[in-house]
């Protein structure tokens, strides 16, 4: 799928379109003010809390967007333990081969299930996409900047490895995925280096506990936890939860029930579990080493 996995978005670009449309339409931003807390009254509406040295904003709904670390979220599935997640090393660098560095893969196994002893079992999946591509007249084959992730899946046991142990496996194992690169460590020019992990939780979309606050995009669980495309699942469900937020505004439907009909069940997230789970290996399981990439 050509026209798909060579279309990257610069986030630069994206934020600064949106927020030019957002203040030309009345909206305020305000750069570093973390939410403190949320106070509701289902009558009068809901205050945001601010810190002491800023005036609380008040709004007839807050939207959660505070991503999967959100503390509204966290404080709703509070010693709820994840399903699942989702690991991701990588980097954004120059030094590859120009050539070849014309499309994206987004799931690609070269290596059995790694054995990490009490740390459980591992199955590594590559991505990689060309970056600087389409802009500033650089057509396919100019640029030697790709972005490569490595990731796993894994179930929240505390016996797993670190993001460090997974990202010195990224430098080793490298070269083996992308053969234009013999060492990493005088090969590449790194521009930026990059670890995270994403909780995923099947009681997804997140049903709102609070009248007059909505979770959307990460903060919801709408995030697939097999692609951990989450900007995707934000934006393909964009207009149709725009729709219905204005809907519920304009007949004042905010009660927590009216909201959880927005964040209603998906079945394709519940297909993207099913996917999920059987690319991982469970803490003790005893697996064929070419399980996955059979499958
Ligand atoms: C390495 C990596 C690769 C990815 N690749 C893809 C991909 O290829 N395709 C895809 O679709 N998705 C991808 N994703 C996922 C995608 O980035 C997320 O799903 C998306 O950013 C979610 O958007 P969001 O607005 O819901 O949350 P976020 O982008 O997480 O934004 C949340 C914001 O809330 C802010 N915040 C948090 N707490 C507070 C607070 N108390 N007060 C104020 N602000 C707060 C944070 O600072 C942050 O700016 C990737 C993620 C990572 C880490």
């Amino acid at each position: 799928t050509p026209s798909v996995l060579t279309l990257g978005i610069s986030p630069a670009i994206l934020l600064e379109t949106v927020s030019k449309r957002f203040t030309s339409l009345g909206g305020v931003i305000m750069e570093h003010t973390p939410l403190k807390g949320v106070v509701v009254s289902e009558t009068n509406g809901a205050a945001l809390d601010l810190g002491a040295d800023v005036e609380p904003v008040t709004a007839r709904l807050v939207l959660d967007c505070m991503g999967n670390a959100s503390p509204v979220s966290r404080q709703q599935r509070y010693g709820m333990k994840p399903d699942g997640v989702c690991c991701v090393v990588g980097s954004c660098a120059g030094g590859f081969d120009k050539e070849t560095n014309l499309i994206g893969d987004i799931i690609y196994t070269n290596t059995e299930i790694q054995d990490k002893g009490e740390n459980g079992k591992l199955q590594y999946f590559w991505e990689a996409f060309p970056v600087e591509i389409g802009r500033n007249g650089k057509e396919p084959g100019t640029s030697d900047v790709k972005t490569t992730y490595m990731f796993t899946y894994l179930d929240a046991d505390e016996k797993r490895p670190s993001l460090e142990t997974l990202m010195e496996d990224y430098w080793d194992l490298l070269p083996i995925y992308q053969p234009s690169i013999k060492d990493p460590e005088t090969d590449l020019d790194v521009k930026r280096v990059l670890f995270a992990f994403f909780p995923t939780y099947r009681d997804s979309p997140l049903q709102p506990e609070w009248s007059r606050v909505l979770a959307v995009g990460d903060a919801s669980g709408i995030q697939s936890p097999l692609s951990f495309g989450g900007f995707g699942a934000l934006t393909r469900h964009l207009e149709r939860i725009s729709n219905a937020i204005v809907e519920a505004l304009e007949d004042d439907c905010l009660h927590k029930d009216d909201l959880a009909e927005i964040n209603a069940y998906t079945p394709n997230l519940s297909a993207a579990w099913m996917f999920q789970k059987a690319m991982s290996v469970r803490v003790g399981q005893n697996v064929d080493p070419k399980f996955v990439n059979r499958l």
